[in-house]
């Protein structure tokens, strides 16, 4: 596939202050299925949907880090489609960040989301050694070392992070989070619009002013979606909830619901002046491509907002 074009220098910030973004994340296969190519094919029919961006996550999950900087290197060089890479720093040092961050340069790549990533499996939080405690913290140290080469993001919660004592103490963290240098935030999950437009709003009174992007992830696989709203804390609304209790030994009716429900959050957020929508694909492009299809006419006007 040389799908290859003029090599664009876009910050996502800039897009952002032009229109609402359409963006995917993606994440590298994880290690024990060794290689790495069969994501290229994800990544083939996630291009032809021509998203603003696709976003690469790093280390979540299981998932390998050192595959992040090569994955979003192809999306942006390769497919000519602006990539974003995550990056987190709870566990690591200096030196292994700058290795990171050089490469990302190296690679042509302008935009990082800035996390403090989720603890690794036994890990201590209190006795621990760390470098870093906080996404702030890594928002200031690329700042300082890499003045004016990336466009930082963080990550924002609906429902409050699992850590945050209350929403004002989260909401407080995330000012400072924008303040070290986040130009715009992209929400965790949530299946209750109510939590985001109640996030913009306390957001906005707090005198965070950034982009907020929706973060979708369409629940096809009743499995996952239990899993991942254990794992986020993120409540799942009676109607969803009743219709994974009824269809779950089904799988295909199960992908109808989950996409019929990111389809309709979809269209609530847009009529509601939504910033951007970032669709969680859990690498799967066909229900993608299914939600798209379903509000084709919805995302041109969006696009011209
Ligand atoms: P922070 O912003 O540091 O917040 C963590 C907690 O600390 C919060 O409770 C906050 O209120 C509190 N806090 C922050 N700053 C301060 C302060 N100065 N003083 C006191 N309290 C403070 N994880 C991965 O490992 N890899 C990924 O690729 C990845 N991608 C993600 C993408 C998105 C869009 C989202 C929403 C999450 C992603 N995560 C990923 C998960 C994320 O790493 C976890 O949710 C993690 O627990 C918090 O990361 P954060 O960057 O939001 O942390």
């Amino acid at each position: 596939h040389n799908l290859f074009k003029e090599n664009i220098h876009m910050k996502i910030i800039d897009l952002l202050h032009q229109r609402p973004t359409l963006s995917f994340e993606i994440f590298p296969p994880k290690k024990h299925d060794g290689d790495i190519s069969s994501i290229y094919s994800t990544i083939d029919e996630l291009s032809k949907l021509k998203p603003d961006f696709i976003s690469v996550t790093y280390g979540a999950g299981g998932s390998t880090t050192e595959n992040t900087v090569e994955i979003a290197s192809k999306i942006k060089n390769e497919y000519g489609i602006e990539a974003v890479a995550h990056l987190s720093c709870i566990d690591a040092t200096p030196e292994q960040l700058i290795r990171i961050i050089d490469s990302l340069k190296a690679n042509n790549i302008e935009n990082i989301l800035a996390l403090r990533g989720d603890y690794p499996k036994g890990y201590d939080p209190i006795n621990a050694p760390h470098y870093y405690k906080y996404a702030s913290e890594l928002n200031e140290f690329i700042s300082k070392n890499y003045p004016d080469t990336f466009c930082l993001s963080g990550a924002c919660y609906p429902e409050v992070h699992q850590d945050a004592v209350s929403l004002e103490k989260d909401l407080q963290a995330l000012k400072k989070k924008v303040d070290a240098g986040a130009k715009y935030l992209i929400t965790q999950i949530f299946f209750d619009n109510n939590y985001y437009y109640r996030l913009v709003r306390e957001a906005r009174i707090r005198g965070i002013n950034v982009p907020i992007i929706a973060g979708i992830m369409p629940a096809t696989n009743s499995k996952s979606l239990l899993n991942i709203a254990k794992l986020s804390g993120c409540n799942i609304p009676y109607n969803l909830s009743a219709s994974i209790e009824r269809f779950k030994n089904n799988p295909q009716a199960m992908k109808e619901v989950g996409m019929n429900y990111a389809t309709n959050q979809i269209i609530d957020l847009i009529t509601n002046g939504v910033d951007g929508i970032h669709l969680y694909t859990m690498n799967k492009p066909e229900i993608v491509h299914e939600i798209l299809k379903r509000t084709n006419n919805i995302l041109a006007e969006f696009k011209n907002d």
